[in-house]
C-alpha cells in the first residue's frame, strides 16, 4: 500500500518466512472464543473482519503446546491434527481479506488455573489458586517437542507464522528468572541455563517449520518483579533468539504478577517505547514495540524515529477493526480510540467471559450484532435524546444504518458523564472516544442540536424516539446537606468548584475513588510517572524494579463508605489494584462502615466503630450514586396511547451500577433494532 498518510507504518516490511503489508500487528488478545470448537465461526469472523481492515498481522489468543500448559481447564491447544483442521476456518477467512496471521504458543507454566499446571521448579504464583509442581528434566525436553510440534500442526492449520509466548510472566519467564527456576541441571542455576529452554524452543520450532513461516518471539523487556532479569540478561536472550532463528522479537512489559500497570489508560502512551528502541541496538532481526501504543500519529513516531521496525496493538483493534485503513485514508480522526480502560476486555477475559469492547460492543460479537443497512426507502427520522454514552451510540449506529437521525443534548457539549470521566487524571483518553462521535455524525450527517432540551411535542413527527436523558446524582438524605461545604462530584469534575485542601468523600464507588485521586493528583512528567511506581533502569536495577518515589498528594482526603467491605473491592479486576495503590499511595485516608451524622461548620460527623469523629475539612463531596433522569420519558409515555416508538436506554432506564460499558451496548443493541 502506497499512502502518503503514515508512510513509515504503512510502508511493507521483509521478515525471515514472510512478507507483512505493513508494520502494524495485531497483539495476542484472548477473546474466550478459542476455546471451544463450536466458537470457530465467530473467531473466524472476528479476526477476518480486523484482516479486511487492513492490518498487517494478526496474532491469535494463546494456545498451549500440551496439556500441561493449558490457561484453563480444556483450554486452549494445539496439540492434535483434528484442532489444525478445524483452524482452516480461521486462516482461510484471514486470508481471503488479504491479511496474514501467526498462532500464539503460549505455555501457562504456574500461571495455569489447573491442579496439573507445572513450572520450571514446584511454586505458586500469587495471583493462580494452584501450587504448579517442578518439571522433570524429561519434561521440559518434551515440552520443547510440543512446542515444535504446535507450530508444525499451526503450518498445517494454514498460519503464516507462530508467536512463541516469552513475556509477562508464563513459564518461559518463569525458567528465566532465578526466584521462579531453582533447578540445578542444565535448565537452572547460571542465567545462561535459565535461558536454555526457551532458546531450544525457537530453534526447534524453527526446524519443525521451515524458512516460509514467520517465528515471532515475544519476549519481556523489563519484568517489573524483583529479582528479574537484568539488561544485560535480556540483551543476550535476545541475541541467542535471533540466533536461534527468530524472524521478529516481540516484546512485553511486565509479568502479570508485577504490581505495577503497564497497559491501564493512566500509563502514559508509549511509556515503554525505550526498551524497544535501546534492544534494536543489540540485535539486527526487526523489534516490535507494544504496550500502550493506541494511536497511528504514536505508532508512526516509534518507527519512524527508531523505537521500534513496528508496532503491535491488541486492544486498539477491538476497539476499531479498521484502524489501519482508516489511518492509510488519511481518516485518522474516524478511529474509535481504544481508551485502555480493560472493563470489557481483560476483565472479562479473567472472569471467564467471552472479551469485548467497551466503546465497540461488536467486538468478539460480530455474527451476533449487526448493524445492517436499511434501505433508503426504509429509513427512518430517529431522534435521540441525550447526548451521554448510551445516545452517542445509539445515535451513531442508527446513522450508520442508514437512518435519519437528530440528536438532541440539553448541554453545549456531547459526553454525559464521559465529560467528567475525562477529567480524572489518567482517563484523559475519553475525549478520544468523543472526538470519535463528533467526526462521526459529521461524516453521516447525524443533526446535532447542543444547547437543545427536547420537550415531547418537539419530537412530534419522528419514527422513534430514544430516550437517553441519563443520571443526575444522588443527594443522601443527610442533616446539613444544603451547607456551603457540600458539593458533587459533578461541580468537582467539572471545575464549577476547586474544593479546599482537606475534604471527605462520601461514597467509594468507581466514581468516589476517582474523585479521591483527582483530588490527590499533582501534576506529573511520563518520567515522573516511572519513578512513583518504582520502574527503573534494568541495567541498573534487576527487573527494572526500584523503590517507588512518594507522591506528594495536593490534599488530605477522607474517602468514605458505610459498607464494612474493603474500599475499591467493586473495581474491575484488571485496574481495581492499581486504583487502590494510587489511594494509599496518596495517602488517602479509607475509612469503612461509616455512619454520617451531619455536616456543619465544623466538619463532617461521622461514626465509626460506636466512636463519634468530627472530619475538619473544607468540603464534603458527595459520590453516592446516581438517580435515573426520566421525566421526558414519563411525559412521551403519558401523553401517548400508542408509545412502541420510545424507547429508554442508559442510566434513564437503570441508574444502579451503570456504567458506559453497558450504556454504550444497549444503545448500539437497540440501533441494530430499529
Ligand atoms: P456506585 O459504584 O454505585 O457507588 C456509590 C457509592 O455511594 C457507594 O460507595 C455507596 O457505598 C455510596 N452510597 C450509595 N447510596 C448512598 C447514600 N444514600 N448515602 C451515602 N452513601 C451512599 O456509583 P458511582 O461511584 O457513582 O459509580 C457509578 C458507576 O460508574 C459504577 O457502577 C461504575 O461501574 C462506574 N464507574 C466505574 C469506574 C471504574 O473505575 N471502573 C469509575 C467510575 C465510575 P455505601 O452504600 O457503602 O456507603
Ligand atoms: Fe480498549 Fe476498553 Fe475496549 Fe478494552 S474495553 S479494548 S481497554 S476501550
Amino acid at each position: 500500500m502506497t499512502t502518503p498518510h503514515f508512510p513509515t507504518l504503512m510502508s511493507p516490511l521483509e521478515v525471515r518466512g514472510g512478507t507483512l503489508r505493513n508494520r502494524v500487528v495485531m497483539g495476542s488478545m484472548h477473546t474466550g472464543l478459542e476455546d471451544r470448537p463450536w466458537h470457530v465461526p465467530q473467531l473466524a469472523a472476528y479476526f477476518a473482519e480486523r484482516a479486511r481492515g487492513g492490518v498487517g498481522l494478526i496474532v491469535t489468543g494463546g494456545y498451549s503446546p500440551n496439556i500441561r500448559g493449558w490457561l484453563l481447564p480444556f483450554g486452549s491447544q494445539m496439540t492434535s491434527r483434528l484442532q489444525a483442521m478445524r483452524h482452516r476456518t480461521v486462516t482461510d477467512a484471514v486470508h481471503a481479506e488479504g491479511g496474514k496471521i501467526a498462532l500464539q504458543l503460549l505455555h501457562a507454566g504456574r500461571y495455569g488455573y489447573t491442579p496439573f499446571s507445572v513450572s520450571a521448579s514446584a511454586s505458586k504464583s500469587p495471583i493462580t489458586p494452584f501450587k504448579a509442581s517442578g518439571m522433570s528434566a524429561r519434561m521440559v525436553e518434551q515440552t520443547i517437542t510440543d512446542f515444535a510440534r504446535a507450530a508444525r500442526l499451526a503450518k498445517k492449520a494454514g498460519y503464516d507464522g507462530v508467536e512463541i509466548m516469552g513475556s509477562e510472566g508464563y513459564l518461559i519467564n518463569q525458567f528465566l528468572v532465578a526466584t521462579t527456576n531453582k533447578r540445578t541441571d542444565r535448565w537452572g542455576g547460571s542465567p545462561e541455563n535459565r535461558m536454555r529452554f526457551p532458546i531450544e524452543v525457537v530453534r526447534r520450532v524453527r526446524e519443525a517449520v521451515g524458512e516460509d513461516m514467520i517465528v515471532m518471539y515475544r519476549m519481556s523487556l523489563l519484568d517489573l518483579v524483583p529479582e528479574g532479569q537484568t539488561w544485560d540478561e535480556t540483551t543476550l536472550l535476545a541475541k541467542e533468539i535471533e540466533t536461534a532463528g527468530a524472524s521478529i522479537i516481540n516484546t512485553g512489559i511486565g509479568w502479570h504478577e508485577a504490581r505495577v500497570p503497564t497497559i491501564l489508560t493512566q500509563v502514559p502512551r508509549g511509556a515503554w517505547s525505550w526498551t524497544t528502541r535501546r534492544l534494536r541496538q543489540e540485535v539486527s532481526i526487526p523489534v516490535c514495540a507494544s504496550n500502550r501504543i493506541n494511536t497511528p500519529e504514536l505508532a508512526e513516531e516509534l518507527v519512524s524515529d527508531g523505537s521500534a521496525d513496528l508496532v503491535s496493538m491488541a486492544r486498539p483493534f477491538l476497539a476499531d477493526p479498521e484502524l489501519v485503513n482508516k489511518a492509510a485514508a488519511g481518516r485518522a480522526d474516524e478511529i474509535n480510540t481504544c481508551i485502555a480502560c480493560n472493563q470489557a476486555c481483560l476483565d472479562h477475559t479473567f472472569a471467564n467471559k467471552r472479551a469485548s469492547c467497551l466503546v465497540n460492543p461488536r467486538a468478539c460479537h460480530e455474527t451476533e450484532l449487526v448493524l445492517l443497512p436499511v434501505p433508503r426507502t426504509r429509513a427512518k427520522n430517529v431522534a435521540v435524546v441525550g447526548g451521554g454514552p448510551a445516545g452517542l451510540s445509539a445515535a451513531l449506529s442508527a446513522a450508520e444504518r442508514g437512518h435519519h437521525v437528530t440528536l438532541f443534548e440539553a448541554g453545549s457539549a456531547i459526553g454525559g458523564q464521559f465529560r467528567l470521566a475525562m477529567n480524572i487524571p489518567g482517563k484523559e483518553e475519553f475525549a478520544e472516544t468523543l472526538r470519535y462521535y463528533r467526526r462521526r455524525f459529521e461524516v453521516l450527517g447525524v443533526d446535532v442540536r447542543l444547547g437543545t432540551r427536547a420537550t415531547p411535542s418537539g419530537l412530534d413527527g419522528y419514527d422513534e424516539v430514544v430516550v437517553a436523558t441519563g443520571v443526575a446524582p444522588r443527594m443522601p438524605e443527610l442533616a446539613g446537606i444544603t451547607h456551603p461545604k457540600v458539593v458533587s462530584y459533578a461541580d468537582v469534575l467539572d471545575g464549577r468548584v476547586v474544593p479546599g485542601k482537606r475534604v471527605a468523600v462520601v461514597g467509594a464507588g468507581g466514581i468516589g475513588v476517582d474523585v479521591a485521586h483527582f483530588l490527590t493528583h499533582s501534576p506529573e512528567t511520563d518520567q515522573e510517572w516511572l519513578e512513583h511506581w518504582g520502574v527503573a533502569d534494568p541495567a541498573v536495577h534487576r527487573g527494572g524494579l526500584d523503590h517507588k518515589v512518594p507522591r506528594v498528594p495536593a490534599r488530605e482526603v477522607h474517602l468514605l463508605q458505610r459498607k464494612t467491605t474493603p474500599i475499591g473491592k467493586e473495581l474491575g479486576k484488571t485496574s481495581g489494584w492499581a486504583h487502590r495503590l494510587v489511594l494509599k499511595d496518596s495517602g488517602v485516608h479509607q475509612i469503612n462502615g461509616v455512619t454520617y451524622e451531619r455536616v456543619d461548620d465544623d466538619g463532617l460527623h461521622v461514626t465509626v466503630d460506636g466512636e463519634s469523629r468530627v472530619l475538619d475539612v473544607d468540603h464534603v463531596v458527595i459520590c453516592a450514586g446516581q438517580e435515573p433522569v426520566r421525566d421526558l420519558y414519563d411525559e412521551l409515555v403519558a401523553g401517548s396511547a400508542e408509545h412502541s416508538g420510545v424507547h429508554l436506554i442508559g442510566g434513564a432506564d437503570v441508574a444502579a451500577e451503570l456504567d458506559a460499558k453497558r450504556a454504550i451496548k444497549q444503545g448500539t443493541e437497540l440501533a441494530a433494532r430499529l
